[in-house]
């Protein structure tokens, strides 16, 4: 199946870097978000990081003009009509998910694949949503996602074996090193990360040790390039708290349970780096 032109919705912090690196890799790209204003964002993000590349000396002015010249902006849906491949990148929620996949299924042509970079929602129930199960697929990029290698491609109970190869051939195109896992709660990557993320809070809640302490140990005894905390606030305690739930209520396990300090620091705004505060203080 050939891809040539890829719509991204959703112009957050994953999309526009999905929407840059399909751009990058030729392809002509679509970034559509609910408004205007948020599709312009993104393509800020995106101007800015290729005008870091360009000081950096790894692209040239001409490349970069090239570059945005394949991005246009959306705010209608319609425009899937045009689509081989759509990556959604929206929120972490179910029906919000499942609702555009609904919508998407009756503007997309019916070669469109239709992709979604969730982090830890059953692909199976998303493609159910749509008349094309057997084209719906996951392609979980990780963040920040010009710079990360993987795309963790997630096969869905009914995915076709045709649209893996597609998918798979097209994250390679992107410069990405696809590696295909079967659709259970969170996946692999989410499945063993969040636990030890989870782990290292319990540490910290039973007074065991400080947070700059755990992420310490972890960093100089591990060789992780980042303490388990420090990545919690990065990632957005919301979305490791959701994450931990989709494992605990998916596997109805209670070794999945999450800590109650993330539930506290959640319920208090304490998000992490994007609200300020979180295990760390950012001082916004
Ligand atoms: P974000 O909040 O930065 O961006 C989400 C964007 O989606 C926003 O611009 C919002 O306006 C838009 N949006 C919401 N509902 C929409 C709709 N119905 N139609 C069109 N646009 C809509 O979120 P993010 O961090 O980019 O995460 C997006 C997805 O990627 C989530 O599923 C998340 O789990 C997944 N993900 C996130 C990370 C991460 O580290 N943040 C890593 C891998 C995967």
């Amino acid at each position: 199946m050939s891809i040539q032109n890829i719509m991204v919705i959703g112009a957050g912090q994953m999309g526009s870097g999905i929407a840059q690196v399909c751009a990058q890799a030729g392809y002509s790209v679509v970034l559509h978000d609910m408004q205007e204003e948020f599709v312009q964002k993104g393509i800020g993000i995106i101007q800015k990081n290729l005008n870091r590349s360009v000081e950096k000396g790894r692209l040239d002015e001409s490349e970069k003009e090239s570059i945005l010249s394949r991005i246009t902006a959306s705010v209608s849906l319609e425009n899937a009509s045009n689509a081989d491949l759509v990556i959604e990148a929206v929120v972490e929620n179910m029906d919000v998910k499942t609702q555009l996949f609904k919508m998407l299924d009756q503007y997309a042509p019916a070669h469109t694949i239709l992709a979604s970079n969730t982090s830890s929602l059953p692909i199976t129930e998303i493609a159910a949503a749509t008349n094309r199960p057997e084209k719906v697929i996951g392609m979980h990029f990780m963040n920040p996602v010009p710079v990360m290698k993987l795309v963790e491609i997630i096969r869905g109970l009914q995915t076709a074996d045709d649209v893996y190869e597609t998918i798979e051939s097209v994250s390679k195109k992107l410069q990405k090193v696809p590696v295909e896992v079967n659709d259970f709660p969170g996946f692999i990557s989410n499945r063993i990360l969040m636990p030890m993320i989870n782990e290292a809070i319990f540490a910290v809640y039973e007074g065991v040790a400080t947070p700059e302490a755990v992420d310490e140990i972890m960093k100089l005894g591990m060789n992780h390039p980042m303490g388990p905390l420090t990545l919690a606030d990065f990632i957005g305690l919301d979305t490791c708290l959701y994450i931990m739930e989709t494992l605990h209520e998916g596997f109805g396990d209670d070794k999945y349970r999450p800590c109650p300090l993330l539930r506290k620091y959640v319920k208090a705004g304490w998000l992490g780096k994007k609200s300020g505060r979180g295990f760390y203080n950012y001082g916004v």
